[in-house]
């Protein structure tokens, strides 16, 4: 992780919020490679689960919601971890993480004995709404993106006309009060989710939740996750919420251990229920054949963007060795993204920086391919050296542009290019006319 982590930092993908006082725990910022990569997976999201799909419709909805949404959901009276304080060094701590030393548990911080009892803490953010700061303004940041949908239900269904089964997506903002931030972005208070909820008849309800799992399953595998370190875990009966009827967690080999990426539940008819029920607005589903109205089961696939850019990034990390100008072996790390998602789909170098024509030629190619991906232009260093800056930030594809280029060797060449392929280090001789074609197919 260590490695992962600086890695991060030198390169613009990750950094640490407010990192010049200090920081603040919990929290992170995203630079320039990190938002591109981050935003390329969205965007994927969004294609496969909304673009691509006649049965699911988006919306997106606003992270300070009603106080009475959370009253309703739950949320205010349960959404809470267990906390344990530390009498020795005073460190606050989830209780159900203290590692036990011969069955005695331990303060990780100071390795105290002296505990308190669990307390329950609630994980919401509290805040004012308005300029007076009282029990009546009182609400919070969401801790889920998914009860907006719920609560806009009815007005999406009226405008959509979709029959069930049929989804609502969304991507956005949650922020969680975490006891104990930690691995790095992995548990974070303030993060980002991609949530759908699909809603369904009772009796669609558990062959969905199957169906569900293997798309996302999919998805991950479709970004460049490898299958075998995905894990679905099937959420025991006593750990499931009460009105679930089965859940799994979809699970990653992170480097410090298995950890869920995404939950896939069952949730019935229980948050629907909860707001009909507390906001006396009917949330039901009329059924025009069987001439019957009733609240529709839902599955409900949250997954955490923030976690799968930290999962993308372990399952790219590499060492290898690649040859420098002169042939000589020497060590390169390389980040194995899948063209899909990489943050820079095409790096363009002309061979030498001093010559007008090289330049120029390349400039075209960078112009050429820009309203088609994201391109990268670079003149400066030995060309080994530029490739191996792009290697380290995961750019799949290099261009350069050389004296061929300019048709100095014959006109067979003139106008053709190297296309380098980051993992395998082959060089292909590419028309610039064919360019575009080609890279689109191999990133989309
Ligand atoms: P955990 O058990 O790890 O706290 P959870 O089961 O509470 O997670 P859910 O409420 O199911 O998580 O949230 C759905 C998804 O949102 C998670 O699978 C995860 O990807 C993401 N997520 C939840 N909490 C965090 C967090 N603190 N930081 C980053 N991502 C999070």
């Amino acid at each position: 992780m260590e490695k992962i982590v600086s890695l991060c930092k030198r390169r613009g993908f990750i950094f640490q919020s407010s990192e010049i006082y200090g920081g603040l725990n919990g929290a992170w910022d995203y630079g320039p490679l990190g938002v591109e990569l981050k935003r390329n997976l969205k965007d994927y999201w969004w294609r496969t689960m909304v673009h691509e799909r006649d049965d699911v419709v988006g919306m997106d909805g606003s992270i300070l919601m009603n106080r009475a949404v959370w009253k309703a959901s739950g949320h205010e009276e349960t959404f809470t971890d267990p906390m344990v304080d530390c009498r020795t060094c005073k460190a606050r701590l989830r209780a159900d993480q203290i590692p036990q030393k011969n069955g005695v548990p331990q303060c990780p911080n100071c390795g105290g004995k002296d505990l308190t009892e669990p307390r329950s803490f609630n994980l919401m953010f509290k805040t004012y709404v308005g300029a007076t700061e009282d029990e009546s303004s009182i609400t919070y940041l969401r801790p889920e993106t998914a009860q907006s949908i719920f609560v806009q239900f009815k007005n999406v269904l009226d405008v959509s006309r979709k029959k069930l089964p049929f989804g609502i997506a969304q991507i956005g903002k949650a922020f969680r009060n975490e006891i104990n931030p930690r691995n790095f972005t992995f548990r974070s208070r303030e993060f980002e989710q991609m949530e759908l909820e699909y809603f369904c008849r009772p009796e669609q309800g558990m062959e969905l939740l199957e169906y569900w799992k293997e798309e996302r399953l999919k998805f991950y595998e479709d970004i460049g996750i490898a299958r075998e370190k995905l894990h679905v875990l099937t959420v025991p009966d006593a750990e499931r919420a009460f009105y679930s009827k089965g859940t799994y967690d979809i699970e990653y080999e992170f480097p410090f251990g298995r950890q869920e990426l995404e939950g896939v539940a069952y949730r019935t008819d229980y948050d629907l229920s909860q707001h009909q029920n507390a906001s006396g607005k009917p949330l039901e589903y009329f059924d025009e054949e069987a001439k019957q109205k009733f609240i529709p089961h839902v599955i409900e696939p949250s997954a955490g963007v923030d976690r799968t850019v930290l999962a993308l990034i372990c399952e790219a990390y590499d060492e290898d060795t690649a040859p420098d100008d002169k042939g000589k072996q020497e060590s390169r790390i390389v980040l194995r993204f899948s063209p899909r998602i990489a943050p820079i789909k095409c790096a363009v170098f002309p061979l030498l920086k001093n010559k007008e024509p090289l330049v120029a030629k390349a400039r075209a190619v960078v112009n050429l391919l820009r309203p088609h991906m994201n391109v990268f232009y670079d003149e400066t260093g030995a060309i080994g050296r530029r490739y191996r800056r792009q290697d380290e930030i995961g750019t799949p594809f290099g261009i350069t542009i050389d004296f061929e280029t300019l048709g100095e060797r014959g006109d067979d060449f003139r106008d053709t290019v190297t296309l380098r392929e980051r993992d395998s280090m082959k060089q292909e001789r590419v028309k610039i006319a064919d360019l575009v074609q080609l890279l689109v197919a191999r990133i989309s």
